[in-house]
């Protein structure tokens, strides 16, 4: 009986072992579906525009899940080194690491690498952003005054405004938990008040819903893998999500015409001025002043959006659970 129980165990730990590499090939897999075609999908869709918050949750959970993917991908190969479920084999990883085979060593080696690579490369994007702005604030608490516009934007309670002497016609959100709307004297010139009205809800919007923390991750994946297309591919496009939520949150205290025409006015200046003039920066005004000229654009349905929302968590917490059940 002992050696039926043995063999038995063996024949279960056998199939324990291939099952978690097939799982382990799965999780890789996916990383490479959300970060290839997925992304590529998800930044050329068109119904993003119709909900942009929703568009950027789906964009949070396949970056999220493409991360999670490939480090549960490496645990997962070494799990499997020690034991034919996935739970124990995970928990014997610190006290039986020396057992690893070939297999366990490059699982292990790709979390640990891959993870740390990934932390430190978000912290010191993180802190490099965070010293660019904190000199920003600095040097801009020298050159600016306090502006207290009129108009509704100018009584809402939100960041404070800041008022630059410059000539050039500038308007944008300083973030972080002091955050700030910089404003130059050029955009006074050349804004009307309701223009001026449309643009400050507009920023206003970017410094309420703190979109820096939206993009930040982003931008630190990009950081970290320059040579991957899609990680720019991924800031351009959850930059303009952004956008078009801050447009949005313009349109509905102000109308559409008037940040229409301050967008147009603005990007004119921009291009007068000598302002950067590439594909991405044209790409991105075009789409927002056409998404602003046009009719409000129909949201998706709820039951759409709730599909979204569904998939957007699946992606997320799926694959854990497949693992802890197998
Ligand atoms: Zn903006």
């Amino acid at each position: 009986m002992p050696t039926t129980c043995a063999g038995y165990s063996t024949a279960a730990h056998r199939a324990g072992k291939v099952l978690l590499h097939i799982e382990a090939a799965c999780l890789a897999a996916l990383t490479v579906l959300l970060a290839g075609p997925a992304s590529a999908g998800l930044a050329r869709a068109r119904w993003t525009a119709r909900s942009p918050r929703v568009a950027l949750v789906l964009w949070q959970a396949v970056g999220l899940g493409g991360g999670l993917g490939v480090l549960s991908a490496g645990l997962t190969l070494a799990a499997a080194d020690l034991a034919g479920q996935w739970a124990a084999g995970v928990a014997a990883v610190p006290g039986q690491w020396r057992r690893f085979g070939p297999t366990g060593w490059l699982g292990m080696g790709i979390t640990l690498g891959v993870g740390v690579y990934l932390v430190s490369a978000t912290v010191t994007s993180t802190m490099r952003v965070l010293a660019d702005r904190r000199s920003h604030r600095r040097r801009l608490a020298v050159i600016s005054t306090p502006l207290e516009p009129r108009g509704a934007a100018g009584r809402e309670t939100g960041a404070p405004v800041r008022l630059v002497d410059h000539p050039h016609a500038v308007a944008y959100c300083l973030p972080g938990f002091r955050p700030r709307v910089v404003l130059t004297r050029g955009a006074l010139d050349v804004l009307d008040a309701a223009e001026l009205e449309a643009v400050l809800a507009h920023e206003q919007a970017h410094a309420r819903g703190r979109h820096d923390l939206v993009i930040q991750p982003f931008i630190a994946w990009a950081t970290t893998f320059p040579f991957l297309p899609p990680a720019r591919r991924a800031v351009g496009a959850v930059t303009l999500l952004v956008e078009m939520l801050a447009d949005d949150a313009a349109v509905r205290r102000c109308g559409r015409a008037p940040l229409h025409s301050a967008l147009r006015t603005l990007s004119e200046q921009h291009l007068a001025v000598g302002g950067a003039d590439t594909d991405a920066w044209r790409r991105q005004m075009r789409a927002r002043m056409t998404r602003i000229a046009a009719e409000a654009p129909q949201a998706l349905p709820r039951p759409v959006s709730a599909l979204v929302y569904g998939a957007a968590l699946a992606l997320v917490v799926a694959p854990p659970m497949v693992l802890l059940l197998s």
